[in-house]
């Protein structure tokens, strides 16, 4: 799954391939959007988290978003391309290169003096990857978060928030600051959004320019939580747990032995126990129901 430090690599590879370079060939089969003219040349590849911008010298700007399932190769002319045909929705091709956008779910272009007018350009939070972001302001915005009954796991995916973070690095993160992912986000003091944002770009920033992702080095294959549900948590022997959550059901791996920071409780009062613990959203309802049945087991 592209995260920001994937795109972020991405960027720098068709950079190097088609910078300064003319296009000899654009195809993008169901492109939104204008498309660059033919013999453009391309002036800048620029990431901003999972956002990648392709820049044409004509003022098109290509935006691609790969969500889960997309991602841009660069192969030589006449290379065997390491997926199928039918899945490339981009196809730029210049002299020495082809960069091909494989699955990539948004494909978009807008005029370069539109580009403050367009609707994911003006609300994104700094980008983590980038030296000079304002981790102060991520800290500010997290803190001052819009929707007060959303959890921290929910905030932190939020580019507006910050741009950058994916769901390996949503549960890292949170692992290794010992948070609670359903803390309410109104719930998590000032000093603790700021350490889970530093985190966050340390981790990211650790990871640019390394194909295999590592936040966690004294455990086996670098990972903390992710992808080790069942297995130890090396913090506190608890069993690290794997419980979906979210809109699009994404996957989260926490350990509910360490991960304990702004726990929410539930309120107390006479109903039944099991139904006045539920929250709305069935992961937090499975999770309140487990911490409810290993309770009374104890
Ligand atoms: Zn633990």
């Amino acid at each position: 799954m592209p995260e920001g430090d994937t795109i972020y690599r991405a960027a720098a590879a068709l950079r190097t391939a088609l910078v300064g370079k003319t296009v000899s060939r654009f195809e993008a089969t169901r492109l939104t959007g204008p498309a660059p003219r033919p013999g453009a040349a391309v002036e800048r590849v620029d990431s901003h988290g999972k956002h990648l911008e392709i820049v044409f010298d004509d003022g098109i700007v290509l935006h691609t978003h790969m969500r889960m399932t997309g991602s841009w190769h660069v192969y030589r002319p006449g290379q065997k391309w390491r997926k199928r045909r039918h899945l490339a929705r981009v196809i730029i091709e210049t002299d020495e290169w082809v960069a091909v956008a494989f699955s990539a779910p948004i494909v978009e272009t807008y005029r370069e003096f539109d580009r403050t007018r367009h609707p994911r350009a003006g609300g994104l939070g700094p980008d983590l990857c980038q030296p000079e972001a304002d981790l102060h302001e991520c800290a500010a915005r997290l803190f001052h978060y819009d929707n007060p009954d959303a959890t921290i796991a929910e905030a932190l995916l939020d580019q507006r928030v910050m741009s950058g973070v994916g769901n390996v690095f949503r549960c890292e993160v949170l692992w290794a600051c010992g948070i609670h992912p359903w803390a309410k986000v109104s719930m998590v003091p000032q000093s603790t959004c700021l350490d889970l944002v530093l985190t966050s770009a340390h981790q990211l920033r650790a990871n640019l320019h390394s194909p295999v992702r590592v936040t966690a080095p004294d455990v086996p294959g670098g990972l903390a939580v992710y992808g080790r549900n069942g297995q130890k948590c090396v913090r506190c022997g608890d069993v690290i747990r794997l419980t979906k959550m979210g809109e699009m059901a994404r996957l989260l791996y926490w350990c509910p032995g360490c991960q304990v920071g702004c726990e929410p409780y539930p309120e107390k009062d006479n109903s039944d126990p099991i139904a006045r613990a539920m929250d709305p959203h069935p992961a937090g309802s499975q999770f309140v129901s487990d911490v409810l049945r290993s309770r009374s087991a104890s």
